[in-house]
């Protein structure tokens, strides 16, 4: 199921504590957003999915992670001083800014539906920052933009010290800043957000099977976070909407709740990207239509194993957003039910590996000794197998702690009651279907294993 729509899940996201808006208390700063205590867990469950299947299950990807604050130097030669603006007009009338292409075909301000506009002008996306105590303008850094360019300029930090050969990947998450004209759309559109970023060196002329392949193994991912391929679109970018450094590039759209747009692109970045970053470009046959770079002090390139020539790699980068991943996930997940035929519930129906609590284990007496330390021994054991958060829930009050649960995701509850004093025995609540299944205590590791690994 889905939301009707983007509020329901703004509503619930507040009131369970998953995302709040930064600076609320003071009105709230447009376009940040906090993460509140299942808001954390969730997104780092999705940053520990990626890692796993872009590093752990594989041996041709390293992991890294570059800092935030960027050289202007590494900006320059990207392309990104620029390049990376959005066309920005003013309304005349109301004084209103939009992103010039957010513009209706009507070319009539969204505001106030005025239609003296302005000319589009650029306006860069960089947020700059003063480095060291003296605010000239003479020493500064950039905010990056995206996490991808301090894998370029790491390439050879990172082959020389790990001996990889073609083809081989970098993988890094972290965090982007791109000051948005009109942010919008709950977390869609934001100026802080985090990106998990593949870049995968090729041989110049497999780049282009490397990419479908990318492409696939991208939509089963999102698949296996609960984001069913139905869901999901392809979108080749048009030419003339290709980014400077792209050859082809695939959009994986999703049906957010305002409408379909990009949760993830597929590039294929050619030899733009290392061409661009390296010493002696003219001894490299690059390319891509790079600028001169004088600067660099490495040769940002490969050696045939065989021929033991020199070559510019081809890059193909699937680069996925935290935030649009989040929102698709959610909103994927979110079910209301009838129970019974009359009641409403409410349920989001993570997967278990995503789930902010993995279980939830309730007393059935909150002031009962005796339970309340078969249950906290219960948590504790089920904490120790390191699969996520268990809670214990000792609110005394089952069906609203199901309730509460079912909301956030938890798959399973486990009742700690008198039968458990008796014969070791607790209840195990499914999320999904609701059943009750009584087990042995010493079998409930296998089984939060089984369901969390899924
Ligand atoms: P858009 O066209 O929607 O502005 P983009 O094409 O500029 O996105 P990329 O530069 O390809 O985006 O960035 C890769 C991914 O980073 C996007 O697919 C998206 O998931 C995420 N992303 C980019 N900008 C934002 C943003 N302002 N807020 C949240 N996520 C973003």
């Amino acid at each position: 199921m889905a939301a009707n729509n983007m509020e329901e899940l703004v509503s619930l996201c507040k009131r369970r504590g998953f995302i709040f808006q930064s600076g609320e208390i003071y009105g709230g700063l447009q376009g940040l957003y906090d993460y509140g205590p299942l808001g954390v867990e969730l997104k780092n469950n999705l940053k520990k999915a990626w890692w796993s299947s872009m590093v752990y299950e594989r041996d041709d990807v390293e992991g890294l992670d570059a800092s935030i604050l960027t050289k202007p130097e590494v900006l320059q030669h990207s392309g990104h001083e620029d390049t990376f603006t959005d066309p920005l007009v003013d309304c005349k009338a109301c004084k209103s800014r939009w992103r010039a292409d957010h513009i209706e075909a009507d070319g009539a301000c969204p505001k106030c539906s005025s239609k003296k506009l302005t000319e589009p002008r650029p306006f860069n996306l960089m947020f700059k920052t003063n480095l060291g105590p003296v605010d000239d303008g003479t020493s500064f850094a950039y905010l990056r933009p995206e996490t991808a360019q301090q894998i370029f300029t790491n390439f050879k930090n990172i082959l020389d010290s790990t001996s990889k050969s073609l083809p081989f990947g970098i993988a890094q998450i972290g965090k982007a800043f791109r000051n948005e004209v009109t942010p919008r759309n709950f977390i869609f559109r934001v100026r802080e957000f985090e990106q998990m970023e593949l870049e995968f060196f090729v041989n110049k002329g497999t780049d282009e099977k490397w990419h479908e392949y990318w492409v696939d193994e991208r939509l089963l991912w999102w698949e296996q976070q609960g984001v069913p391929r139905n869901r999901l679109k392809k979108l080749d970018v048009k030419p003339g909407d290709l980014s400077h450094y792209s050859k082809k590039t695939i959009d994986i759209m999703y049906e957010f709740p305002h409408g379909l747009e990009e949760l993830e692109g597929i590039a294929n970045r050619t030899d733009f990207d290392l061409g661009s970053h390296t010493k002696n470009q003219s001894s490299l046959n690059i390319d891509a239509s790079i600028k001169k770079n004088k600067a660099s002090i490495a040769k940002l390139a490969a050696q045939d194993p065989e021929t033991n020539e020199w070559s510019v790699p081809y890059v193909i980068e699937p680069s996925a957003g935290i935030e649009r991943g989040l929102l698709a996930i959610l909103n994927e997940a979110y079910t209301v039910e009838e129970v019974e035929g009359k009641k409403e519930r409410t349920l989001l129906s993570l997967k278990p590996h995503l789930s902010p609590i993995k279980a939830a284990v309730i007393p059935l007496k909150r002031n009962n000794e005796e339970i309340v330390n078969i249950a906290t021994q219960v948590k504790n054991s089920l904490q120790k197998l390191g699969l996520g958060r268990i809670l214990l829930e000792n609110t005394g009050n089952i069906g609203k702690s199901y309730r509460k649960h079912d909301e956030v995701g938890t798959p399973i509850c486990i009742t700690v009651d008198f039968d458990t004093l008796e014969n070791k025995t607790i209840t195990v609540r499914d999320r999904d279907s609701m059943s009750q299944t009584k087990i042995n205590i010493s079998e409930s590791p296998e089984l939060l294993k089984d369901l969390v690994r899924k």
